[in-house]
Parts: structure tokens; C-alpha cells; sequence
């Protein structure tokens, strides 16, 4: 894990997420955070590569972490691997080599992993799948359904994962769930989750909910979807770009019309006692950023998504 190749990759000789030490030298953390800082499979801006690097720094200005409304602190409990060594130019060779880094890192680990762009959720899918040995549940927040059938003529990219998970039976549409989705695209596109038995909640219909009142409803229902098929477990794929670009410029095909922060807030902290297995952060692109909104956004969701996993584990404690 030393040996960075690319003067963008983090190294774990700098404070980790949240001032994370190595896993070497808190090999029984809770929580594991690894940066994929790959960002060849995007189609308009570049720079999510540097995405884990900017998170990393934003989380520092979280001090001790302490949730407000939770009432408990992720440090301490989280440990940092840095950004993963992988094949720099060719999807092909960085999927797999990603699966198998992520594999091992799963077997032991409660992972986060800190994009780099969307088409890497692919390969960590793949390797949930193996791990659990079943169909996982989905939610995936993003502007974008991310189920096209190809990537600009490529077979596969940052906009196609979801479809491939589902075709491969990474991922059960049934129990998949996609907030904020928005950018223009066709309806076949857009209706290739739900007319497979998922939930779809657009950026039109989430307009004006952001408090737990007004969300109450939607957080219902998805929490009765995902429990609807027993003790599944649950995969958080976050695409910052599900956000209004007021609140997270910094991202490759900022769409506007978005959520807020504080909805997307509202939601995980609704949601956080679901059978959630891990999560990642994709598509913050620093170049684009602006007084780092869109990295303390990303650090503030990943934050909070570590405080609900300790929250609802501990008030379930005996
Ligand atoms: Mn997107
Ligand atoms: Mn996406």
C-alpha cells in the first residue's frame, strides 16, 4: 500500500479520513476507508482521481466527529488504507484488479470507499456479491439513473454500472432504490430500475421535503421496501452529483434542480438502521469545486452514515 505511483494518490503517511490512522496500526477498526482515485470513465469533466484526497481533507475540519443528533463519534473507531494502487489508463484492467483489492479488504472490513468516478461501484458490487452470496439491496443516490446501455459507443462507464449490476444479479432491482435522479435522459433509461419492481424518487418529487416530517413518508416507504425481504443486506452508493450544484459544484456533470445537503441528511439519518454492509462516495471533482463545498458535503454524508451505523448498533446492544 506504499508505493504511489501518481503525485494525486493519497498516502497513508497523511492523516486519513477523519484523522484515521493506517490499518496497520489499528488493525481492529470498525470502520475501514480506501480512496479509488480513478477517474477514466467519466463523460464530461475530469478530476473525481483527486476526489479522495480533498474528502479526506475536508473531513479534518469535523474535529472530534461528535453527532449532534446521534450522539456518539465515528474517531477513533476508523482506520485508513489511503488510495488503492491500481491501473491508471484502462477500465478493463483497473475492474478487476479493484474487485480483488476489494475482496480482500471486505472479507475482514465495514468498508467506505472514497471516489474517484462511478463506473468503480461495478466492481465493488461484484465483490459484495461474491461476499454475501446473494442479490444486495441498492440505494443510490444520484442525478443520474446510471443505467445506460453504453458508455458514448463503449460498452461500459460511469453511466452504465447500475444496469450491468442488474443484469449480472449483483444487485436486486426490487429492493433497489434511486434518489434524485433528474438529468435529461430518455424514459427507457430512466424507468429500466422501476419497470424492474424498484423505487425511483426523481429530483421533482422530492422538491420542498427536507425535514423529517416532510420526508417521513418517502423514508417509509423505502425503509418498508428494503425490510420487506427480511435481514437483506444493504449497499449505499452516493453520487455527489445528486446534489444541487449550489451545494456540491465540484462534480464532472452537475445537473441542476437537486437535492440539498440537509435533505440527503435527513434521509441517512432516517434510514440509518438499515442492514446497511458499506458504502461509497463517488464523482467529487476538486478542480470544479468551489471554498470546498462539495468536499465538506461528501465528508458531512460520509460522517454521518459512520455515526447512524454506531448509533443503531449500539442501541441494539443488550
Ligand atoms: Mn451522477
Ligand atoms: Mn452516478
Amino acid at each position: 500500500m506504499a508505493d504511489y505511483q501518481f503525485a494525486y494518490l493519497t498516502s497513508t503517511t497523511h492523516p486519513g479520513f477523519l484523522n484515521a490512522p493506517p490499518l496497520t496500526s489499528l488493525p481492529s477498526a470498525r470502520f475501514v476507508v480506501a480512496g479509488v482515485a480513478w477517474d477514466g470513465a467519466t463523460t464530461n469533466r475530469t478530476g473525481a482521481r483527486m476526489g479522495p484526497y480533498e474528502i479526506r481533507r475536508a473531513s479534518h475540519m469535523l474535529g472530534d466527529a461528535w453527532h449532534p443528533l446521534f450522539k456518539v463519534s465515528p474517531s477513533g473507531s476508523i482506520a485508513d488504507v489511503g488510495d488503492l494502487s491500481l491501473p491508471n489508463t484502462s477500465l478493463t484492467s483497473m475492474r478487476p484488479a479493484l474487485e480483488s483489492a476489494a475482496s480482500e479488504l471486505i472479507a475482514n472490513n465495514h468498508m467506505v470507499w472514497l471516489g474517484g468516478d462511478h463506473s468503480i461501484t461495478l466492481s465493488l458490487l461484484r465483490a459484495y456479491r461474491a461476499q454475501h452470496g446473494r442479490p444486495i439491496a441498492l440505494v443510490h443516490f444520484d442525478a443520474h439513473c446510471d443505467t445506460w446501455p453504453d458508455h458514448a459507443g463503449e460498452p461500459s462507464g460511469h453511466g452504465t454500472w447500475v444496469r450491468e449490476a442488474i443484469d449480472e444479479g449483483l444487485i436486486d432491482p426490487r429492493l433497489s432504490v434511486q434518489p434524485g435522479i433528474r438529468s435529461p435522459a430518455h424514459s427507457d433509461f430512466i424507468e429500466y430500475v422501476p419497470s424492474r419492481g424498484g423505487l425511483l424518487y426523481s429530483g421533482r418529487a422530492l422538491r420542498g421535503l427536507t425535514s423529517p416530517a416532510q420526508l417521513s413518508e418517502i423514508c417509509g416507504a423505502i425503509r418498508d421496501r428494503l425490510e420487506s425481504a427480511g435481514d437483506v443486506p444493504v449497499y449505499l452508493s452516493l453520487d455527489i452529483d445528486c446534489l444541487d450544484p449550489a451545494y456540491a459544484p465540484g462534480t464532472g456533470t452537475p445537473e441542476p434542480g437537486g437535492l440539498s445537503t440537509a435533505q440527503v441528511m435527513t434521509v441517512l439519518e432516517a434510514l440509518h438502521d438499515l442492514h446497511w454492509i458499506g458504502m461509497d462516495l463517488c464523482e467529487v471533482s476538486p478542480p470544479y469545486d468551489h471554498a470546498a463545498l462539495t468536499s465538506a458535503a461528501a465528508a458531512t454524508l460520509i460522517w454521518t452514515y459512520l455515526c447512524g451505523r454506531i448509533a443503531a448498533t449500539t442501541r441494539s446492544a443488550p
